[in-house]
Parts: C-alpha cells; structure tokens; sequence
C-alpha cells in the first residue's frame, strides 16, 4: 500500500529525463505508477532541465540534423573519450537503441528545432530541443499526468526496504514525516551526486570546496548510497565526472548552461600566477571543454582565466556575465587580481610564438605557437587588438559517474557476484558510469536516459504485473 492508502505496481524515484521515460513506458504497459520527487514541483526535473540536445544515431540528414551519424560512428567516438572505460554490450545497446529516441520522445509530445551553428559544432550529431530542457520535460509532465501517473512531490526517498535484492518499500520522508510506500518494483532515476560536496571530496579533495555545481541542488546521491550500502555494484570512481570551465562568478547551484564559457580555443587560460599550463587549441571545442574542468581544477586555488582580445567576441556562443574589459594588458590583470607584470610576460611570449597562417574560427586551422610551453597547437592568433577582455573560470561539475552496475534490463547488480536484483531497475545519472567510465560526448547523457529509462519502466512495469 502506499500514497493515501493506495498500491502501485511501480515506483520511480525522481523526475528527470530518465524517470519520466521510465514512468511513462510502465504506465503505458498498463502498470500503476507513483513517481517521488525531492524536490518541489517547480524545481522538478533535476539536471534534465538544463538540456539542450540528445546525441543520437542516424542514417540520413533530417529537419533536425544535417548528416548521417551511424552507429559505428558513434561507438568509435565514444571509444576514443572514455579511452575503453565503457561495458560494450551495454554501450553499444544505448548506441543502437538511441536510433529511436527522437521518435519516442516526439510521440511524448517534445519537440524538437532546427540545427544550431556556433563553437558547438553538433548540428549533424545532436537534436535540439525546442524549449530547452524544461520544454522537453514539461512535455514529459503533460502526457504522464494525461495517461494517469501520479507525483508527490517533496517527497525525499530517504532508504529503501530491501529482503535480499528483492525491493519491498521505499522511505518517503514528505510533509514532515516519514512513511513506507510500497510497490511491486522501484525504479531509481534520482541522478548523481554532483550537490553533494562532501561526497565530492572523497574524490577531489578540500579542492571540491571551490568547484560550482551547475545543476540541481537536490542531486545528493542518497539514493546512490542507499543502493551501494545494500550491496549494489559500483561502477566507474569517485573522481571521475563531467566537469566543464564555467564563469568563476557564476552561483553555487543551478547555474546551468549560460555559465560555460567557450571561448578557450580562441584564448590564452592562465593560472592565478598567470601562467599557461595546457594547449587551449588542441581540438574542436566539442571535444575539449569537459577537459578544461578538471584542468582549472587542478590549478592553485582552482581558478583560471581565459584572455581574449577584441578579435573574438562574437566567435563563441557568450555567458550571461559580460568578461572583465580592460584597454591594456597591465589594467586587465589588476582587475582580474592577476599580477600585471606575470601576465604580461606571459603574453609577450606567447605573441611571440605564434606563427603566421589562415585563422579559421570553424575548424582546427593549424596555425600553432613555435618553441612555447605547453605550445597551442590550433587557433594560435596573436592577443594584440584591445580592448582585452578576460573572463575568470572555476571547475564547473555537471554530473558524477560513479554508479550502480546495471545489466542489460536495467536491473541493479547485488554483491561481488553481481547477481541481477529482483525488482529494482536503475536508470539515467545513476548507472551513466556503465556506460562512460570517463571522458564524455555532448549528448550521451540524454541518449543513456531514454534508452535505459525506457527499458527500466518496461522491465520494471512487466515485473510488477506479472
Ligand atoms: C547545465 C547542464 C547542461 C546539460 N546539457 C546536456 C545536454 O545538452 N545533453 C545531454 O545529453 N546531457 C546534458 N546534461 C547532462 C544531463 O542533464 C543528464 O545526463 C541528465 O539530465 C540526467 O538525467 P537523470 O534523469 O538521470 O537525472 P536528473 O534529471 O538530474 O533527475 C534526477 C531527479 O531525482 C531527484 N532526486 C534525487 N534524489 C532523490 C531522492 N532521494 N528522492 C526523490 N527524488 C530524488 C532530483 O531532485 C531530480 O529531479 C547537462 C547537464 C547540465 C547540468
């Protein structure tokens, strides 16, 4: 029994991407659904709101993308970025499945915009949504209230009753008391841990003080916990995460999209000494920004600064903060707390190093420093035409991959023998680590939800009824 009194075949915990697909793909397969959100209903949705694009395969250009995008494609992408780190049969089942993830969610009633250009650079491999995030999910929200799923909203999933790796209730701590609701299975969809700094710090250290979170608050991991303290196996470490440079002045939670700052390629990033310390044009943007995470991270006091001059504004996408503008180089470090002196020589040589050639904002273009450490390898211009402009950086987390191990029906793997659990499916940021043991491709996380989210509420829905 359950929410006032009444039963339900499957309970999902959160309201995401990953939970609504799951909830809606078990309602439809007849089962009755109870979805449990921390969170109150206007800041429902978690990080799922701060999307903009799914990465998805397909053969042929459409309204939607420019090009084919084959699976193949796809799977050697992700090779190269988690360098292997990835369970093949899982992944390669995102990869194939995602083929039918626009059409499943337009069926939802999202919808989807033309491609975008910019320094993101995915108009053939990414669709976009039409609204963001927050339009795709208040689509999501419109149909599951429409085919009958109910939310209870400020209800926190504080544990769960396990009897072996069978699910029997789940603790809902919810209008100042805490209660048993049980189902017939449990899907947990509640993401990462990314807003849990302490947590963080077993894999960052003290240095997770100074990292900004841009998502949601209410992603603590407790359901996470709960899972690995039952004996669920982990997957992927602490330390790993998406991680993305975003402006230094952006707030603890929440910051979302318009805080990432994306004209790296096109600048020189120094430390809080001034100092270079990484090839800011070794590839596309694309490819690169969730690396510069962890680089200014790993900084003193894990800040840096990206310098740019009057060239580059309307080159990259902008942050809602204006950069820090200064006449001179000499003006522009004391107003960005940098020492004048340090930074200029730092910028006489690298303009020094820089060779000639054909600048090109749209793709690697060759043109490279010579004889400088760490050298910039593409996008090497000279920062020559004031005004100068500068915009500080912090380590931005977008989401955690340390998870629960997941078998091809979703379902939640117990013990060192990694038996499969009975009734209890994980979906979307929780179990991301099967699939990305490390690095990241713009898109997979909405492409892991869908899928996996679609087979938990299957899998979940057909435990429950049957
Ligand atoms: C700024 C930003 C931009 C992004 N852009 C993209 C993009 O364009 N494309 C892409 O593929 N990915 C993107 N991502 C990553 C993407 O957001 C995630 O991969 C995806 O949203 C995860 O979905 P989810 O359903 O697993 O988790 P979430 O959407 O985070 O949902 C988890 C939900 O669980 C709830 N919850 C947590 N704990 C509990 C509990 N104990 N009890 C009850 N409820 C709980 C939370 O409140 C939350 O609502 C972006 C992330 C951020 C932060």
């Amino acid at each position: 029994m359950g929410e006032s009194g009444k039963s339900y075949d499957v309970l999902v915990v959160g309201a995401g991407n990953a939970a609504l697909c799951a909830a809606i793909t078990a309602r439809r397969a007849a089962a009755r659904v109870l979805v449990l959100e921390v969170a109150p209903r206007e800041f429902r949705s978690g990080n799922s709101r701060h999307v903009r694009n799914i990465r998805y395969a397909h053969d042929a250009a459409t309204e939607y993308v420019t090009g084919p995008y084959p699976v193949e494609e796809y799977w050697q992408d992700l090779l190269r970025v988690t360098a292997g780190k990835t369970n093949e049969k899982l992944a390669r089942m995102v990869l194939e499945q995602s083929a039918h993830a626009v059409d499943w969610m337009q069926e939802q009633g999202v919808r989807f915009q033309q491609p975008l250009s910019g320094t993101l650079g995915l108009a053939r491999t990414n669709a976009f949504f039409f609204g963001g995030g927050k339009g795709m999910m208040n689509s999501y929200f419109v149909t599951a209230e429409d085919i009958g799923i109910e939310f209870l909203y400020e209800a926190e999933v504080t544990d769960l009753k396990l009897d072996g790796g069978h699910f029997v209730s789940a603790s809902v701590r919810h209008d100042g008391e805490t209660r048993e609701i049980s189902a017939r299975s449990v899907v947990i969809a509640a993401g990462g841990y990314e807003a849990n700094i302490d947590w963080l710090k077993e894999g960052w250290g003290e240095r997770a003080q100074n990292f900004l979170i841009r998502g949601s608050p209410y992603n603590k991991g407790r359901m996470l916990r709960v899972l690995l303290d039952a004996g669920a196996h982990p997957v992927s470490e602490a330390d790993q995460c998406h991680a993305v440079p975003i402006d230094a002045r952006s707030p603890q939670f929440d910051g979302g999209i318009a805080t990432r700052v994306d004209c790296v390629i096109y600048s020189i990033v120094v430390n809080r000494n001034a100092e270079r310390f990484y090839d800011e044009g070794e590839d596309i943007w694309p490819k690169r920004y969730a690396i510069w995470g962890r680089l200014v991270g790993q900084q003193p006091d894990q800040i840096a600064y990206a310098i740019i001059d009057s060239k580059i504004p309307g080159l990259f996408m902008p942050t809602i903060f204006r950069p820090v503008e200064a006449d001179t180089i000499e003006e522009l470090a004391e107003q960005l707390e940098l020492d004048p002196k340090a930074l200029r020589k730092t910028l006489d040589a690298y303009n020094k190093a820089v060779q000639s050639g054909t600048f090109d904002p749209t793709q690697p273009d060759g043109l490279h420093t010579k004889g400088l450490k760490p050298p910039k390898t593409n996008w090497a211009q000279k920062i020559d035409r004031p005004p100068f402009f500068g915009y500080p950086l912090r380590t931005g987390i977008t989401f955690t991959y340390l998870g629960v191990e997941v078998d091809e029906k979703s379902r939640v793997l117990m013990g060192p023998e990694k038996r499969p659990a009975d009734n209890i499916f994980a979906a979307g940021e929780i179990m991301a680590g099967n699939i990305l043991g490390q690095g990241y491709v713009g898109g997979l996380g909405m492409a892991i939800g869908v899928v996996f989210g679609r087979i938990a509420g299957e899998e979940a829905a057909r435990r429950a009824v049957n």
